[in-house]
């Protein structure tokens, strides 16, 4: 098989044809008057619409190396646009008779990715926040009055969450690496109070991979629940074994033996917004969500999505979009991975950059493919200004030229323990950060760096 670009103008006119000849295989019928418009109006809000998206930063373009941010693959959006058109709704087996069976086979391999058993139970969520609040609910209900521990650099809506669910919620110390500390996580264990603990594989500020297979020896020795957060970090677990370090491959391996895991596909997996993930090793936690609906209609005896899930609504063109992108990206090394892969190497070889350059230093060596960097400044203060204007400098370029990249916060303490000894005039200095998810960017890199170098040195002449 021949590969080559896909491109939208490709897919779009097959598919929106399609489809309407599925609609009008079960006989014409006239729109209603009121839901008629005047086609020039359309075409001229469309316009003003993509006039408006100027707005935007590149987010598609390698150019832009700052937050978590992708486009869609081309195979997602035209999946999700032809499903939309007939806008199943996966929360009953009913309103998406084909999209339901279509999620049962695309979390199937989700599970077999995290190697978890066949008989476990899960779905697609809206997002990987309500994914997480899912698994902390449960969490609370089988570990009651007990709070969720969860490490300092974890994502900010683990505390919400808690708030939320009115559990106490407990921040692990980080080592210097962003990693959870397990000594700490021992002294909050050992209060008896931790029902859950939220281990991060790839926190949302680092990419920090929390010491998930140490963290499950002591979860099972003061009796507490895990919930793996892979939200952002999930699909790497496609590359753990041959491409990352062994120490995070041992914890990406240890996700098996978690009860629970949430993965983003709308992050990492290629998938428009609306497509997260959560999968419950121990199916009896369905009984949780037992409800009596009048207006429910559920009518089948297989189980409904909706059954099983906080929400109610949710996308059956998201089920469609991310199980047509696994039909040519599976969940496999040399599938999606080696898309992940790029982003990956990029980030190693942008660290080998840093480390050889004058004028710019890495915080520390990227364990997945987010990067942080900073300029070989003497002070905190100095640190922040030139991180700040190279930020500045770098997206105030001309449209071809714009470089997008993200800051990042850190202490005297933190810089210290990376070696990075600096006058202490500030409490707080912002660094530089990069988000590598595109696989272009493995190309990409050497051009970042040497804007950014040339940046720095005309900031410090
Ligand atoms: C992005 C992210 C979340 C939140 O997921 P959304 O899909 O944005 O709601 C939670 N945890 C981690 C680690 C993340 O990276």
């Amino acid at each position: 098989m021949a590969k080559e670009t896909i491109k939208l103008t490709d897919l779009i006119p097959q598919v929106v044809g399609d489809v309407e000849a599925l609609r009008a295989s079960f006989g014409a019928f006239e729109t209603h008057p009121s839901q008629q418009a005047d086609l020039g109006a359309v075409q001229a809000v469309l316009t003003e619409l993509v006039d408006r998206l100027q707005a935007d930063h590149p987010y598609f373009h390698p150019n832009y190396a700052a937050q978590m941010l992708k486009p869609p693959h081309a195979v997602a959006v035209a999946a999700y646009l032809a499903t939309m058109i007939l806008n199943p709704n996966n929360h009953s087996q009913d309103a998406s008779r084909a999209t339901t069976p279509m999620e049962r086979e695309v979390l199937k391999e989700l599970a077999a990715m995290f190697e978890f058993p066949e008989d476990f139970l899960g779905h697609l969520t809206w997002s990987g926040t309500t994914a997480n609040l899912e698994a902390l609910w449960v969490g609370r209900e089988i570990n009651p009055g007990k709070g969720i521990a969860h490490s300092a650099d974890a994502h900010y809506t683990h505390s919400r969450m808690s708030e939320v669910l009115d559990v106490e919620s407990f921040a692990v110390s980080v080592d210097s690496l962003g990693r959870m500390s397990l000594t700490d996580l021992e002294e909050k264990l050992k209060t008896g109070k931790i029902g859950t603990i939220v281990a991060t594989l790839g926190t949302t500020g680092l990419g920090a991979v929390d010491p998930l297979a140490d963290i499950i020896v002591l979860a099972r020795q003061y009796e507490a629940r895990v919930h793996v957060d892979t939200a952002y970090g999930g699909f790497f677990k496609l590359i753990a074994d041959t491409d990352l370090d062994p120490e995070a491959a041992r914890h990406y391996a240890a996700i098996k033996d978690a009860d629970s895991v949430v993965v983003d596909p709308h992050k990492h997996g290629l998938q428009p917004y609306g497509c997260g993930a959560v999968l419950f090793k121990d199916v009896s936690v369905g009984r949780f969500y037992k409800h009596d609906s009048p207006y429910t209609y559920f009518t089948s005896a297989d189980l409904h999505f909706g059954e099983i899930q906080l929400e109610t609504s949710r996308a059956g063109a998201a089920a469609a979009a991310f199980w047509a992108t696994t039909r040519i990206f599976p969940l496999t090394r040399d599938g999606l991975g080696s898309i992940l892969a790029a982003g990956y190497r990029a980030a190693q070889n942008w660290h080998e950059l840093l480390l050889e350059s004058d004028i710019l230093q890495p915080y520390q060596k990227p364990e997945l493919d987010i990067i942080a960097y900073l300029p070989r400044a003497k002070s905190m203060s100095e640190i922040d200004r030139l991180s700040q204007a190279i930020f500045l400098q770098a997206e105030q370029a001309p449209r071809t030229e714009q470089i997008h990249l993200a800051t990042y916060m850190v202490k005297p303490n933190a810089l210290f323990a990376h070696g990075i000894n600096v006058e202490t005039d500030m409490a707080k200095a912002r660094i530089l950060r990069s988000t590598l998810m595109k696989p272009e960017h493995e190309t990409w890199v050497p051009n970042l760096h040497k804007h950014i170098e040339e940046s720095a040195r005309n900031l410090m002449k």
